[in-house]
């Protein structure tokens, strides 16, 4: 897995990587999230699987499930099984 330029593992609270499915099912999308010890935040990158914009931004959950929004097509988009 990659991490974006000056991030370095060790300080990170939570990483994922994953593949993101559209409605018919085809893994078009991805998304990468990482929450630094100490933040709140979640930064991420997406690739939406609905219109495959890619797109980068940070996101403070409330509860779960765990959803970001696609600044490009409005679509909200589930992060499954965001644990640790
Ligand atoms: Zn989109």
């Amino acid at each position: 897995m990659k991490l974006p330029d000056g991030i370095d593992i060790s300080d990170l609270a939570y990483v994922t990587s994953r593949k993101l499915a559209n409605e018919n099912g085809e893994k078009t999308g991805t998304v990468f999230m990482w929450r630094t010890k100490g933040e709140e935040e979640f930064n991420y990158k997406l690739k939406c699987p609905y219109c495959e914009e890619e797109q980068e931004s940070s996101v403070v959950f409330k509860k779960r499930p765990y959803r970001v929004r696609c600044s490009n097509c409005g679509k909200s988009i589930l992060i499954e099984k965001l644990s640790k």
